[in-house]
């Protein structure tokens, strides 16, 4: 008999402010997913963005994620064998797998408004890199950045819950600032598979940076975790649900009264998990949770 793998997911927050319901349902999702299948589920905080991140807003995060009944086998509080579960832990590790990548690799020292200038913007999105600094760098006498070759046409990918997705992600992109940060792409695939995740479960609003990732994973020989986008609350401008939309944190609820069973009732709910709107508890959703067959999310 083949020994089955264990499935591990994971959930991976930034600490740059509270949690509230949208940070609470991906955190839900990917812990009934890891639980429904007998899995296991890493917390990984992803503190690499000095600036955004604030302080104590990692162990408050931890604890409104206890609150609402979640848990996790490995993670920064808990430890586990594929540690150190938070990124700014990890610098050498990142300047390591960054080193072994330079074939693939080139010094930018186009400045953001250069880039603006002179890049196509695809349906509105980030400006797509041109290519600049492919051949040298254009103005030798500047800091670099480090980006990588992006193969054209980028990958395509089949995600659990979109299916076939193609066409995103197209650019060379940048592993290591300017300012000497470790890029989210480079740190974000160094520690899926430093911590053997096997699928990716996260918000839709990195759907274009998984074909990233997947060519990085590529061109380190390493193998690809599936991944699975939820799609996320969003604000009435579009963009992620944040604090100046007036999102409300877990915290505030929470010492306003509410329960953490009537949160997760509400997720649950919108999620289509339950039939009508009742207190309950993420264990109590485990059994027959399943993660196709979630219903397009509404709001
Ligand atoms: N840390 C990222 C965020 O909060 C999520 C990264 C991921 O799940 O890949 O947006």
């Amino acid at each position: 008999m083949v020994a089955r793998m264990v499935e591990r997911g994971r959930f991976a927050p930034s600490p740059t402010g509270p949690v509230h319901l949208g940070t609470a349902r991906t955190a839900l999702l990917g812990w009934l997913r890891a639980r429904s299948v007998g899995g296991v589920f890493v917390l990984r905080m992803e503190d690499l963005d000095a600036p955004r991140v604030r302080e104590g807003a990692a162990e408050a995060m931890l604890e409104d994620l206890r609150w609402l009944g979640l848990d996790w086998d490995e993670g920064p509080d808990v430890g586990g064998d594929y540690g150190p579960y938070t990124q700014s832990l990890k610098l050498a590790r990142y300047a390591e797998v960054l080193a072994s990548l330079a074939e693939h690799t080139y010094p930018c020292t186009c400045s953001r408004k250069e880039i603006a200038e002179i890049a196509s913007a695809p349906h509105g999105g980030e400006p797509v890199y041109p290519g600049t600094c492919r051949d040298g760098p254009s103005h030798p006498e500047r800091e670099a950045a480090i980006r990588f070759r992006m193969p054209a046409p980028p990958p395509s990918f089949e995600d659990l819950l979109l299916g076939h997705v193609e066409g995103l992600g197209e650019g060379d992109f940048v592993l290591h600032r300017k300012d000497g940060l470790f890029a989210y792409q480079l740190a974000c695939v160094v520690d899926d598979h430093d911590m053997a995740i096997t699928e990716v479960l996260r918000g839709d609003d990195l759907v274009p940076s998984t074909p990233r990732q997947i060519a990085l994973y590529r061109a380190l020989g390493w193998p690809e975790p599936v991944f699975a986008h939820v799609p996320l609350v969003l604000g009435a401008d579009g963009e992620r649900l944040a604090k100046r939309h007036g999102a409300i944190g877990i915290r505030e609820l929470r010492d306003a009264g509410r329960t953490a069973a009537s949160l997760v009732g509400e997720l649950a709910f919108g999620l289509g998990l339950i039939d009508r709107l009742e207190d309950v508890t993420p264990a109590e959703l485990v059994d027959g949770f399943d993660l196709l067959g979630l219903r397009p999310v509404t709001p």
